[in-house]
């Protein structure tokens, strides 16, 4: 039996796809821990692992959901956060390394506090990334947008006087690229495919791309028309009522089914009544939209477009954030999607026709599906973590 401890940040998008790992071990009679946050400790704890608590470590400035996904986002953010987490951390954790001597550290490429933690005590250390890999060739697909340049100049000061303090405390760092980049030396598992995954060749075979791990299906809903179209833009920045609107005016009275989740901050009854062909939830059981939608509008957040292209839809892309615009221009490179480059009522319909009529969106779609089906999943992420344990690689 091996004993084996999890680190993750506040982010279901980062929790989700490590929880069917966590269960492939434990079902293999090994022992797993837990480091996480209270917002994720159902879903952690349903796996069988024990669950470790981070709320009351960190310093006051409470890595919450919300906060956990401007991580990675926003560099200088990202760096002030994760730093004082580490420190906030370090008592507590390295003594608990120390008197349970792990025989692997697994964590997400964000919660940087779990790799320090294995470089300070020596621990083997895999990386669980649930974005794509980052190198300097991905790296080019991932620009980072003016503003997030900027604010991570402004703080570089800051980040050097960080940098001496974990120094301080032991931790073998000389910049943050030194925990924050994937290199070609650690061992990592990335949980997309290697055809989705831009310039997969340039990873070393330390990189186990073992695809996504998409959760089962709620009921069947019901498709009432030959079409249907599914409009969300994800859980976190999703207040865009302009944009509803838009959609809404652009497929009112169409021969489409329109379903569109909104969130909790817009209120459903705000839209007045609806057309026939238009339902408007705060929130749907999306994998149950996706098994029967024709086309995706989406925000393009790493794990509603590996959802789509699961089950073979193509999307209308409208990226948010720098990494959603990596994952979109990564979808627009394999014909699986359209960009809007506008968000009017016209444009929106224009690019939901184009797909709908051109079948090879929909067949270059499926064949990144295929790849996603072919790939090792749970059970080769639970490979690796085990290798990594027995020094077999
Ligand atoms: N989701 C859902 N129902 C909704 C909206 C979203 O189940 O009505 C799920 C979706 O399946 C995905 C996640 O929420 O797994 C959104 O993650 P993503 O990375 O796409 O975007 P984020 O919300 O982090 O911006």
């Amino acid at each position: 039996m091996k004993k084996i401890v999890f680190f993750c940040i506040p982010a279901h998008g980062h929790t989700n796809p490590t929880l069917g790992v966590v269960r492939e071990l434990i079902s293999r009679g090994h022992q797993v821990w837990y480091y996480s946050y209270n917002a994720m400790r159902e879903k952690i704890e349903s796996t069988g692992a024990i669950f470790v608590s981070c709320d009351d470590y960190d310093m006051g400035q409470k890595l919450s959901p919300k906060s956990a996904v401007r991580v990675g986002k926003d560099l200088a953010f990202s760096i002030r956060v994760l730093t004082d987490t580490t420190l906030a951390l370090d008592d507590t954790v390295c003594a608990h390394m120390e008197q349970l001597k792990p025989d692997c550290i697994v964590a997400d490429s964000m919660a940087i506090w779990g790799k320090a933690v294995a470089l300070k005590l020596g621990i083997p250390f895999v990386s669980s990334t649930t974005t794509f890999a980052f190198n300097r060739y991905s790296a080019k697909n991932m620009k980072q947008s003016a503003g997030e340049l900027f604010r991570m100049i402004l703080s570089l000061p800051k980040i050097s006087k960080q940098i001496k303090r974990l120094q301080n405390k032991g931790y073998p760092i000389k910049s943050f690229l030194d925990i924050l980049q994937n290199d070609n030396d650690t061992h990592t598992v990335v949980y997309t495919s290697p055809q989705f995954q831009p310039y997969s060749h340039t990873f070393s075979d330390k990189y186990a791309f073992v695809g996504p791990s998409i959760r089962p299906a709620g009921d069947r809903i019901e498709k009432k028309k030959d079409k249907l179209i599914y409009i969300s833009m994800g859980t976190v920045n999703n207040d865009m009522m302009p944009l509803y609107r838009k959609c809404l005016s652009a497929l009112a009275d169409t021969e489409y089914q329109v379903i569109m989740s909104v969130g909790d901050l817009v209120c459903v009854d705000a839209f007045g009544p609806l057309p026939e062909n238009i339902s408007i939830f705060p929130h749907v059981d999306q994998i149950s939209v996706l098994q029967q939608a024709d086309v995706f509008l989406s925000h393009c957040g790493m794990n509603s477009v590996t959802e789509s292209l699961y089950f073979g839809v193509p999307l209308v892309m409208l990226p948010q954030t720098a990494e959603q615009c990596a994952v979109a221009a990564r979808v627009y490179e394999l014909g699986a999607g359209i960009k809007l480059d506008k968000s009017d009522a016209s444009s929106i319909l224009n690019a939901i026709q184009t797909i709908l009529s051109d079948d090879a969106y929909r067949q270059n779609a499926a064949e990144i599906s295929a790849g996603f089906k072919t790939c090792s999943g749970a059970r080769g992420a639970a490979d690796k973590i085990m290798q990594v344990c027995e020094h077999t690689i």
